[in-house]
């Protein structure tokens, strides 16, 4: 598996906390040099050192994915450090889930620019090297609420529908240049995720859910890294995992 990980450069958004944190340590395991991007800084530049004293390479580049410059910024500093961009994984996401009838619109809008515009300011940043390079891969992580409905994921499942249907648009344009697209759709997993939620009930269903059956978010490393180890003429466009007890 690490034959076609070992050296490339991966970005990676949202990689301060849950499984962005985590599949930025096991790809720099497998010798992937990571580029770490979140708004914490101080916890991705902790990450980093971490990376690197255990062997690893990592860089820090503290980024807004609703900013499309901090984004550019992000992957012209990997381009400047180390030449190229093999892989970005387009992590970063939120999930304030609440019934519509509470009218929580800024949260609407705030998963807007995250999980949608975020993806996009990514796409955007990376494509112009990709398309020049010839090679690339693009990893989006939608959810298992990108395919369905729960209550209070309305807005939630839209973005990550949109996920879905970007990323499938962007496969079927990017042949020309050799670039790989790739959805992974994680059902529950352990993180911080459910700590933004701001109604308490809803907040509370979900942690219970998700103490229940939730799972690592080492699931979610080993499905990046199987996506990104594949040989240069596969291409791995979507990954649906769940734990095994979860019936959603
Ligand atoms: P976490 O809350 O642990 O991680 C979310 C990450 O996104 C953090 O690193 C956070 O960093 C980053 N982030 C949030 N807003 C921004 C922003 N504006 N700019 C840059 N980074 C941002 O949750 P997960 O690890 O669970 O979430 C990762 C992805 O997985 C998300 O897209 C989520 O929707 C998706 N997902 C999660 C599931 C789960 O069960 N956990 C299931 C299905 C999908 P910082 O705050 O430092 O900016």
């Amino acid at each position: 598996m690490a034959d076609h990980i070992k050296n490339k450069v991966v970005i990676i958004t949202g990689a301060s906390s849950g499984m962005g944190k985590t599949a930025a340590k096991h790809l720099a395991t497998l010798g992937a040099t990571v580029v770490l991007g979140a708004r914490r800084a101080d916890k991705i530049e902790k990450l980093a050192k971490d990376i690197q004293n255990a062997g690893g390479k990592a860089l820090a580049v503290a980024a807004d994915v609703t900013k499309l410059d901090q984004v550019k910024h992000l992957v012209d500093t990997t381009v400047q450090q180390f030449g190229r961009v093999d892989v970005i994984i387009n992590n970063a996401g939120i999930m304030p889930l609440s019934p519509m009838d509470r009218l929580n619109v800024e949260e609407w809008n705030s998963m807007i620019d995250v999980n949608i515009k975020g993806v996009l300011n990514g796409i955007a940043a990376v494509l112009p090297y990709m398309m020049e390079q010839k090679f690339g891969q693009i990893i989006n992580t939608s959810s298992v609420a990108g395919h369905k409905i729960f209550n209070g994921s309305a807005v939630y499942s839209a973005t990550k529908f949109a996920v879905r249907a970007l990323t499938e648009g962007l496969r079927m344009e990017v042949k020309p240049y050799n670039i790989r697209t790739t959805i992974v759709c994680p059902g529950a997993v352990k993180t911080e995720l459910l700590e933004h939620i701001s109604e308490a009930d809803i907040q509370r269903a979900n942690q219970d859910y998700v103490a229940e059956v939730g799972i690592s978010p080492d699931s979610f490393a080993r499905v990046v890294a199987f996506a990104i180890s594949q040989p240069e003429d596969v291409d791995i466009n979507e990954v649906i995992f769940r734990p095994t007890a979860q019936e959603l």
